[in-house]
């Protein structure tokens, strides 16, 4: 199977490195350091457990250097999303597959409106993956990935999935995208905006009062649009789901955390923001996913004028 995989930050690399053992592989990314690091040394991952890896990867920051490929696996940050479909709208083939694993809601459509929605797949997984320089990642979770499949490319996607098997990711394919990708969001919605703007580590929101108070509330409107929209989450408490979660990564630094503190965009428009949309949708009220994502877009604002 010829795959690209386009954004090889964190979470590409990791896809991409371990992809690369048992298919054809080619990573794409704009950071010509990172890039040019992978194609020399090779791409050093850091496993669970300690110990590093050196996995050779063919790696191009040129999208014109990718041959036609079965697969195209979009593992870039929700901004870039747009971009990337348009990248890999030049070498995915015609009955080719498109894949997100980003968190949020909206990528599966943006990269539907440049590549066609027949050809694009969405999940999601548990797998966690932090950049520690340029071809040197750390692989900083494990856990399944489902993949959202349907009638028209269940073949297809079985070939996907076995490969991956192959590689090391446990997939489940699922008949219900919008529980999978709920399912995530609710999470994200509970721990990312807040961390991003009180700047602690993922378990101090369940520590702080005030701070679980915000988190109990956001979930609760979440959730609430999830009933008006008919979507199934797969399990029945979401605050203690988020909460759960919020312990059981009670070190890690969400990823709105790190772009805060890098001063880059973050995924707000796929996370809270996209409660607050699809709550007007759907006649509910929103207030706390919009406070949190005026926070946060108020915070982006003044990258360029903090004071340290
Ligand atoms: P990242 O910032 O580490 O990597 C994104 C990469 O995309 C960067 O290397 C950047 O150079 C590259 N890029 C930017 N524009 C591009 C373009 N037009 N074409 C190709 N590449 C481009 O991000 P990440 O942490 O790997 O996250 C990627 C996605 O996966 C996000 O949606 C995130 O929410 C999701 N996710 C991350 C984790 C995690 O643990 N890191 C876990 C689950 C899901």
């Amino acid at each position: 199977m010829q795959i690209a995989v386009v954004g090889a930050g964190a979470m590409g690399s990791l896809f991409g490195g371990n992809l690369s053992a048992v298919a054809d592989v080619m990573l794409l990314d704009p950071w010509a350091e990172h890039v040019a690091t992978m194609q020399r040394d090779g791409l050093r991952i850091v496993e669970l457990d300690g110990s590093e890896t050196i996995v050779p990867v063919t790696a191009t920051t040129d999208p014109a250097a990718v041959p036609t490929v079965d697969l195209a696996i979009i593992f870039v940050k929700a901004h870039a999303t747009r971009q990337a479909s348009l990248w890999a709208s030049r070498f995915l083939a015609p009955d080719g597959l498109a894949l997100t694993l980003q968190n949020g809601v909206g990528n599966a459509e943006t990269m539907a409106g440049v590549l066609g929605a027949d050809r694009v797949v969405a999940g999601v997984t548990s797998h966690g993956a932090t950049l520690l320089g340029p071809g040197h990642v750390r692989h900083a979770g494990k856990g399944p990935t489902h993949i959202a499949t349907r009638p028209e490319i269940a073949a297809k996607l079985s070939d996907v999935a076995a490969v991956f098997e192959q590689a090391g990711f446990e997939v489940h394919l699922s008949d219900d995208l919008e529980s999978l990708v709920w399912g995530k969001l609710i999470i994200n919605v509970g721990i990312n905006g807040l961390t991003g703007i009180l700047r602690v580590p993922n378990g101090q929101l369940v520590e702080i009062p005030a701070a679980n108070e915000l988190m109990a509330q956001a979930v609760a409107e979440a959730e609430a649009v999830c009933r008006a929209k008919g979507v199934t989450l797969p399990y029945d408490d979401p605050l203690g789901r988020v909460q759960e979660v919020a312990r059981a990564t009670a070190t890690n630094r969400a990823s709105m955390l790190q772009d805060v503190l890098r001063g880059v965009p973050t995924e707000i428009g796929v996370i809270n923001e996209a409660i607050v949309r699809e709550g007007k949708q759907v006649g509910v009220v929103t207030p706390v996913n919009e406070f949190i994502s005026t926070m946060i877009r108020a915070i982006e604002g003044s990258y360029a004028v903090r004071v340290s």
